[in-house]
């Protein structure tokens, strides 16, 4: 947080309020940088991280402005538009405006795919001061004629990098292209790769840039660490961790990143069936499943939820003090996204990465992107070697599979879908399989060492290259 208070902020005093409830004295860094900015109506390309408190640092001015300018929204008309990569993300954010628009008098509505479209037509009818939307639904009704997105005053892109990972990028433009010129755009990403910047000039007059953290660097507070272990031990070693844990953090949350829906799923069927209570989220869940689970997560009635990176990308829970990446993720970012899930507002976590033979490559490419060594998990690497000990009279190495394991790129899950179709784009079919859209981590049979003898669990990578090659699967 800065040193500057929130009351010396000129937001309106029914913000000025709901934000004195919530305990909100300092704005942190993002905030205190893009409100005065925003107040002033220009544009902002911000780069920040998740956690940084970027969703008051866009919600507060906007809410300032119905503060000071109320009027009602035409029909079927939007205010503001904010679009996010998912629907979990697009509750988040909504949530927020609810809370900081506490004592406005607003109309908040939300339009994604998945759920019936009848409610969101019905609540735009009536028009919108804020609008949060995934964008194939918007699409959908807009085409329909259900929005009217000429009367948007402001447009933000909420984790913008993720949209375009996901291939809305074409969903974005023409959106864009339906709102008038004369509209504010802000537009937030946790990385600020070439594609941002370009989108970035496309949509934007003159934005004010703001960067909170170099790009890729993870938030400071979160102690992370690796451990390397077998592909088929590291069941053993999550339930060891999570057992040990169960003991002497009973308030805390855990969250455990899968790649494959299959492998969250499975994960917390067996985590339960050894007495660890745990649920998952992930795309083959309805909407309404995942956000039970997510209470359930939240209230800590749930102390372990695994979930794939798309489900948990809107995920902002406090207490989870430690995050496991079961499986390196296939892109870089996601361990940004990832990790950024603990450690939330300026309080401490842990990070943990289980890598395999064939996901060191992965591991390099993470530590290329935040420009610093994960180190060898020193606190738990004793339970590595306790499972090694368990394992070492039927030690097996698996030599690495053709295909990594069949991970897919962008999670296979949770994402959007238009007219209930999954959409079959560049860059990941959040919403299911793709016939061509997979990536493997490498390690096929062009680098299959690692058979040779080896104890299952180690503390150091077995074989450097392996997995280096991203290749498309048979
Ligand atoms: P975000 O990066 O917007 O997802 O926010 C991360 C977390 O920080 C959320 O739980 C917010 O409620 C919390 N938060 C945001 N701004 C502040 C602030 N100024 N003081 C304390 N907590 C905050």
């Amino acid at each position: 947080m800065t040193d500057t208070l929130y009351e010396a902020l000129p937001l309106a005093a029914p913000i000025q309020r709901a934000l004195a409830e919530k305990g909100y004295t300092h704005p942190s860094p993002i905030q205190a940088k893009a409100i005065p900015v925003l107040l002033q109506g220009r544009d902002l390309l911000a780069c920040a991280q998740t956690g940084t408190g970027k969703t008051a640092a866009f919600a507060l001015p906007i809410l300032d402005q119905f503060a000071s300018n109320p009027r009602k929204p035409f029909r079927r008309g939007v205010r503001c538009l904010i679009l996010t990569p998912t629907r979990e993300l697009a509750v988040q954010v909504m949530q927020s405006f609810e809370t900081y628009g506490k004592y406005i008098n607003l109309r908040i509505g939300m339009v994604f795919g998945g759920v019936s479209e009848k409610p969101q037509i019905k609540n735009l009818f009536q028009g919108l001061d804020v609008c949060v939307a995934t964008t194939g639904r918007l699409l959908d009704l807009h085409q329909q004629g259900h929005v009217d997105l000429s009367q948007v005053e402001t447009l933000i892109l909420d984790e913008a990098d993720r949209m375009l990972d996901m291939g809305f990028i074409r969903d974005i433009r023409k959106i864009a292209a339906a709102i008038p010129q004369n509209r504010q755009t802000l537009l937030f990403s946790a990385t600020m790769a070439p594609e941002i910047t370009k989108l970035a000039n496309n949509l934007m007059n003159d934005p004010a840039e703001i960067r909170i953290a170099p790009q890729g660097t993870t938030a400071e507070k979160i102690d992370q660490g690796v451990l390397f272990v077998d592909k088929g031990n590291k069941q053993n070693l999550l339930i060891e961790l999570l057992k040990n844990r169960k003991e002497a953090h009973r308030s805390e949350l855990s969250l455990v990143f899968s790649r494959t829906k299959h492998g969250a799923k499975n994960l917390a069927k067996k985590l339960n069936s050894i007495g660890i209570e745990a649920d998952s989220i992930h795309g083959n869940k309805s909407q309404a499943a995942r956000q039970k689970t997510l209470d359930l997560f939240k209230q800590g009635r749930i102390p372990v939820l695994v979930a794939t990176d798309v489900a948990a990308r809107g995920i902002d829970v406090k207490n989870i003090t430690l995050v496991i990446n079961f499986d390196l993720p296939m892109e870089s970012d996601a361990y940004v996204h990832r990790i950024g899930r603990t450690a939330r507002a300026g309080e401490s976590g842990k990070a943990l990465s289980f890598c395999s033979l064939e996901e060191v490559a992965l591991l390099r490419e993470v530590e290329k992107l935040i420009k610093k060594k994960v180190p060898v998990d020193s606190d738990h690497a004793h339970h590595a070697e306790a499972i090694q000990a368990l394992h070492e009279s039927g030690a097996r190495v698996e030599k690495p599979k053709n295909g990594g394991g069949g991970q897919r790129r962008g999670g296979g899950s949770g994402g959007q879908r238009r007219g209930g179709q999954a959409r079959s784009r560049k860059g990941g079919n959040p919403g299911g399989p793709r016939a061509g859209s997979r990536r493997n981590s490498g390690g096929g049979n062009n680098t299959s060492g690692g058979g040779n003898g080896s104890s299952s669990v180690s503390n150091r990578p077995q074989r450097r290259n392996a997995g280096r090659r991203k290749t498309s699967n048979p």
